[in-house]
């Protein structure tokens, strides 16, 4: 279907005392219409500073950033501050893991609406309080006229999470990140703003990025997963695929870690070995120290993305076909 976001070979580097941190290294993706992508990854991939990147709330300097976000026939990385602050918030929105941060402690939740509907919407104060109550409705709020002139600190981590959600949704924006929106949140409550999600996803068609390192929320929600590590994407694939028959010798490890940690009562992948240090990623494959496959051109030589099937591609020497060479 129509790609809405196309993002091609992005690196957003930084340079620090202890070298450059290639944090964001020739990542290319699309995002199609209507779809929830999702990034995959442990804390410290990219994943993150990707999304920022396409918010256009990394700063550069210091960062050096390269590559194209195509959004709209424009490169989003030639627009000027004032330019990309349309986009964002009314055709680009974002939810992220801590509400309180999206909200000024000094103003009602309400007065914050307001803000948001006058600015992108152009409504004065009556017509705002209406479309934001009826918007607070939507995302499964009670007594949202009560709701309304509360303060931020009134509220439950929970109630919060759902109000951001509301204020992102409002102008119905064309695209949704979605940066570990139900990490902070206990087990019930993530499942009902996942299923919150789903529903505005129908209702609007919005195209959802949704990041996380959890692969359960990611089997519920997604369409398509990206599978980061160490500041690349090395698979992509429908959500059937990565976890039916992933690919990659990383992606793979996960899935082998979440059914043992899934018997152990727990939650988080893990695999053995450490991600390694954005300032000092390794040679070659980055994956290589930790890759029981590992040969030695892995260690010298960055693996190209393979087409292993339709649909599916890996970032892997595994599945190079080099016949070709
Ligand atoms: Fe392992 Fe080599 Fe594939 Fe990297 S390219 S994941 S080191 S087999
Ligand atoms: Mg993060």
């Amino acid at each position: 279907s129509e790609v809405i976001l196309k993002v091609e070979n992005l690196k957003t580097y930084f340079n620090t005392y202890d070298g450059t941190v290639k944090a964001v290294d020739n990542v290319s993706f699309e995002l199609r219409k209507g779809e929830i992508l999702a990034l995959v990854g442990e804390s410290g991939c990219g994943k993150s500073i990707t999304n920022m990147t396409i918010m256009g709330l990394v700063k550069q300097p210091p960062a050096m950033i390269e590559g194209k976000i195509i959004y709209n026939g424009q490169n989003l990385l030639d627009l000027n501050y004032e330019q990309y602050r349309k986009i964002r918030g009314k055709e680009i929105g974002m939810i992220f893991q801590e509400p309180m941060s999206a909200f000024d402690p000094l103003y009602t939740v309400g007065e914050q609406l307001f803000e948001v509907c006058k600015i992108h919407l152009g409504l004065n104060k009556k017509q705002a309080r209406e479309k934001s109550i009826e918007m607070l409705k939507k995302v499964g709020i009670p007594s949202p006229e009560k709701r309304f002139d509360e303060y931020p600190h009134e509220m439950s981590g929970g109630m919060l999470q759902r109000v951001m959600i509301a204020m992102t949704l409002i102008t119905e924006p064309k695209i949704l990140i979605a940066d570990e929106p139900t990490t902070a949140l206990d087990v019930t409550i993530q499942a009902q703003v996942l299923n919150l999600m789903r529903d505005l996803q129908k209702e609007f068609n919005t195209s959802i990025i949704f990041i996380t390192h959890d692969l359960g929320v990611v089997s519920e929600l997604a369409d398509r997963v990206h599978v980061m590590y160490a500041g690349k994407i090395v698979e992509k694939s429908t959500v059937y695929e990565i976890f039916d028959n992933p690919k990659h010798p990383y992606t793979q490890g996960l899935m082998k870690s979440r059914v043992q940690k899934f018997y152990k009562g727990k939650y988080l992948p893990h695999i053995d070995g450490f991600v390694p240090k954005a300032t000092n990623f390794p040679e070659g494959c980055r994956f290589h120290p930790r890759c029981e496959f590992a040969t030695e051109k892995c260690k010298t030589m960055i693996p190209d993305d393979f087409k292993a099937k339709e649909n599916h591609t890996v970032s892997c020497w595994l599945y190079g076909d080099d016949k070709n060479e």
